[in-house]
Order: structure tokens, then C-alpha cells, then sequence
């Protein structure tokens, strides 16, 4: 340990064992960690409290990790999957659960086996990080942005920040723990810093880019759909006309774009193809329920028992949600006030077709103001996996979003910040 500075010619004991960047989920798991083992932890956050993303997770009720059996985490995160195996083995899904169940906060399972809070609300994980923190006596100094990560012949000796009057400092510490979040919703705090840290400081860092994010459709009838929430749907995405995923579940319209669990995990894909220059489409059976032999007997069925002077938009009515009525009937090419004893045979098919294979083409992807995490990141091929110090810098530790991992919707993002935050805090070298 390097808890001595030389200044002019005198030994000096340092203050802090450790300097934690980032007062969110990681940066607390870490703080919290680090100082339950006996060191002395200084906290800086930027933001005037801690935790703002954590609590408005969850729409607001924080979905903290998911229930499923560990060995199936791997395959929902999207990124070095691998790299993140050794962090999950030392602080699992069930460690999560158990970590704050002990320190009194109630959790439920629901459908997927995604875990909350019983209260129903966020911010009881925050503040129980927060007191996990405060508990074993970590310093926690608010409205201070670090601006510099100081490193010296390959060694890291403390940050540079500024505080809340606006003037620079310094603080020396032979440990830093980078734990400052990625780019989306910047408004909470998380604005890249840590990226520039690492570049500064020699680390490679992956393009980030949005993920788990509204994608945007130049689908012209589109905005008729603005608020509307199509549940058990299937979705099918396509790049360059082939389907590369399929999901189920919720797919949302607002002015974002297209979003809901369904389109949120297809963003990761349809993002990079986007970037890349391809074309992407989602396709989306809105009967998924029903082979389309089943679905014509079922519209059969459903206009034997309408009445000649009935309109067309009755029978969509007992198919679709109001929204899809307009945009399915001029699909199919009849007006929606069309009597049903109108319609020909070859609407109806049409009308089948765009049941089972609505097609939204997708232009572009809402950006990191309403991405749910940041793909990419420090590269963790410049950190050791089984510590999360960097490989360039001595006493240097990553943790949480700024790195380069990211994971499905589920509770998965939440658990990538607690297990690299509680690896970094274990401070193993
Ligand atoms: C709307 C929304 C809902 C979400 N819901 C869920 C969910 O239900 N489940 C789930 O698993 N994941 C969810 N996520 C993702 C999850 O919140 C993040 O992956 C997680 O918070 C990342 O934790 P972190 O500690 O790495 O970063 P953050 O939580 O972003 O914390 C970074 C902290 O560092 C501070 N900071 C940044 N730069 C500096 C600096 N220079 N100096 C000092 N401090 C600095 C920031 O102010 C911030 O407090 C959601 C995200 C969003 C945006």
C-alpha cells in the first residue's frame, strides 16, 4: 500500500485508502465494499445526491436483477459476457437479493423473474446503497466533479475535482475506482467522463453507442399509434431482409419511437445495423396465437355474424385496438366507413397478411437522452476480469456502465454495476 506522499521531503499519511468515482449503483456497491473491509473511502459525486439513475429505474420501482438460475445470466448480457463471468461468480443475482434483504429491503419476484422492491419504489435501493455506505463510514462529498484522473510511471496517485463553488482541487490516494456510469440519460449524471478518464490514462474504449432504446420507424401512419401499448404480440427483426431475432412480449408507440420490452431488446441489434448501413425492419405478428388458417375462420366467423350495413372498422374493432384501425384499413386499400358487404375477398387476405406480418421500417434509433444503458465503453481488454484493475495502470479500477458490458432489459444491467462494483471494492491487486 502506498498510503505515504512525499511532500517536501516529509512523510505524509494519506487520508483515503481509496477515491470512488460516482455515486451510483456501481460507485456505492464499491464505496460500501471497499470500506466494510477496513479502508478509509472517499466517495465524490458530481450530481447533489446520489443514485438519481437507480432511482428512477424500473419506471420508478427499480427492477434490481433477475431470479433466473445464475448459469443462465451469461446469455443475457450482450457484451463480453465472459469477461463479466468472474464478477457475477463473486456477487451473483442471489447474492443481490440476499445483500439487500440484510439490509431490510423486501423483494418480490414477478413475471420473467424479474426482481423489485415489495414498497414498489426505486428509491428504497438507493438509499439502502446509500446506507450500506454511510454505515461503514464512507466519506460521501456531493456536487463534485472529478475532472483528472492523476497517474504517475504507470501508477494512479489521486484525482483532480472540482467542487461545488467551482474551485479545483486535488486529493492524493494510491487507489481510484472509475465507477461514473456511460452516457444515457445524461440528466442523471452520467455524461462519459469516465471515458475521457480512460482515454487520458492510456485505455482503449469502445464506440458507445444507444441500447435498450426507442427505435424510430418512418412508417408515415405511425404517429395515429402515439400511446399505444400492444401486448403478447411477436416481433421478428430483419437486417437487410433477414430475421436475426424474434421476441414476445409488449412492443409501446410514442413519440420516441417504437419501444416496450419486444423492441428495447431488439435495439442492441437494429442499433449496430443501423450504424453499419443496413436496412432493418420489424415485423410484428399481431396474432401470434393463430396460424393464418385460424385467423381467416376466426374473421369468417366474426363477419357471418355482422350485419350487411356494418362498416369494415366494427370488424377491425374485433380484431385490433382502435389506434390500428385507421392504418390497417388503408392498408389493405378500403375505407374504414366501407360496409362490410363490400369488402372483397382479396382485402381480407390483405387484412390477414398484415395481421400476422405488420411491417415497421426502421430508419433510426431515439438517442442516449432515452437510451436505457450505453453500449460499449472502456475496453475490457485493459482490465483484469478478476479484479477489474486496469491492466495499463496500477491501482486503477473500473466499474459499472463505463465499461464496456451491457445486457438484455430484466434486471441484468443493474446486476452488471453490483457484481464489477463489489469485485472493485474487494481492491484485489
Ligand atoms: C430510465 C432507466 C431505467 C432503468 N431501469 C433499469 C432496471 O429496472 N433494471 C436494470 O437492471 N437496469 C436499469 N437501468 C440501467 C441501470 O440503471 C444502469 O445500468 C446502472 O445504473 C449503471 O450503474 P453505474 O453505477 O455504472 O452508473 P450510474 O448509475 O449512471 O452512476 C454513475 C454516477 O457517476 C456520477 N458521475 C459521473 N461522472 C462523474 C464525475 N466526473 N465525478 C463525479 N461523479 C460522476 C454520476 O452523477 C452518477 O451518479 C435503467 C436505466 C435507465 C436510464
Amino acid at each position: 500500500m502506498e498510503e505515504i506522499s512525499q511532500k517536501e521531503g516529509a512523510a505524509v499519511r494519506l487520508p483515503y485508502d481509496v477515491i470512488v468515482v460516482g455515486a451510483g449503483a456501481a460507485g456505492m456497491m464499491a464505496a460500501g465494499t471497499a470500506a466494510r473491509n477496513g479502508h478509509r473511502v472517499l466517495l465524490l459525486e458530481k450530481m447533489e445526491k446520489s443514485g438519481r439513475k437507480v432511482r428512477i429505474t424500473g419506471k420508478g420501482r427499480c427492477n434490481v436483477t433477475n431470479a433466473r438460475p445464475p448459469e443462465e445470466f451469461a446469455g443475457q448480457v450482450r457484451t463480453n459476457a465472459e469477461f463479466f463471468s468472474t464478477a457475477f461468480a463473486e456477487f451473483n443475482n442471489r447474492a443481490t437479493i440476499r445483500f439487500f434483504e440484510r439490509l431490510g429491503v423486501k423483494l418480490d419476484v414477478e413475471r420473467g423473474e424479474r426482481v423489485f422492491p415489495r414498497s414498489g419504489k426505486a428509491w428504497d435501493i438507493a438509499n439502502a446503497l446509500l446506507e450500506y455506505c454511510v454505515d461503514n463510514g464512507v466519506k460521501i462529498v456531493y456536487d463534485t466533479r472529478v475532472t483528472e484522473i492523476m497517474t504517475l510511471n504507470g501508477r494512479v496517485f489521486g484525482v483532480r475535482y472540482r467542487n461545488k463553488r467551482g474551485f479545483e482541487r486535488k486529493e492524493e490516494c494510491p487507489r481510484v475506482i472509475v465507477a461514473t456510469g456511460g452516457v444515457s440519460y445524461p440528466a442523471t449524471g452520467s455524461t462519459g467522463d469516465g471515458y475521457v478518464f480512460a482515454a487520458d490514462t492510456g485505455h482503449a474504449v469502445e464506440p458507445v453507442r444507444p441500447s435498450l432504446t426507442p427505435l424510430v420507424s418512418s412508417c408515415l401512419w405511425i404517429k395515429n399509434m402515439n400511446g399505444l401499448l400492444l401486448r403478447n404480440v411477436r416481433a421478428t427483426l430483419c437486417i437487410d431482409g433477414e430475421a436475426v431475432r424474434e421476441e414476445f412480449g409488449e412492443l409501446g408507440f410514442s413519440e420516441r419511437g417504437i419501444e416496450g420490452a419486444v423492441a428495447l431488446r431488439m435495439s442492441r441489434d437494429a442499433v449496430d445495423a443501423l450504424i453499419d448501413g443496413k436496412g432493418v425492419g420489424l415485423m410484428v405478428d399481431l396474432k401470434p396465437g393463430l396460424t393464418e388458417e385460424m385467423l381467416r375462420e376466426r374473421i369468417a366467423r366474426e363477419m357471418a355474424e355482422m350485419g350487411p350495413e356494418e362498416f369494415f372498422s366494427e370488424l377491425l374493432r374485433k380484431l385490433v385496438p382502435k389506434a390500428l384501425v385507421i392504418p390497417l384499413s388503408e392498408e389493405v386499400g378500403a375505407h374504414s366507413k366501407n360496409y362490410i358487404r363490400k369488402i372483397t375477398p382479396e382485402q381480407i387476405e390483405r387484412l390477414v397478411k398484415l395481421l400476422k406480418g405488420m411491417v415497421f421500417p426502421i430508419s433510426d434509433y431515439a438517442p442516449f437522452e432515452y437510451a436505457v444503458v450505453t453500449a460499449g465503453g472502456v475496453s475490457c481488454e485493459d482490465v483484469n476480469r478478476y479484479t477489474m484493475e486496469s491492466l495499463k495502470v496500477k491501482g486503477l479500477y473500473f466499474a459499472g456502465e463505463v465499461l464496456d458490458l451491457d445486457a438484455n432489459t430484466g434486471g441484468y444491467n443493474l446486476q452488471i454495476a453490483f457484481s464489477t462494483g463489489r469485485l472493485a471494492g474487494m481492491l484485489k491487486q
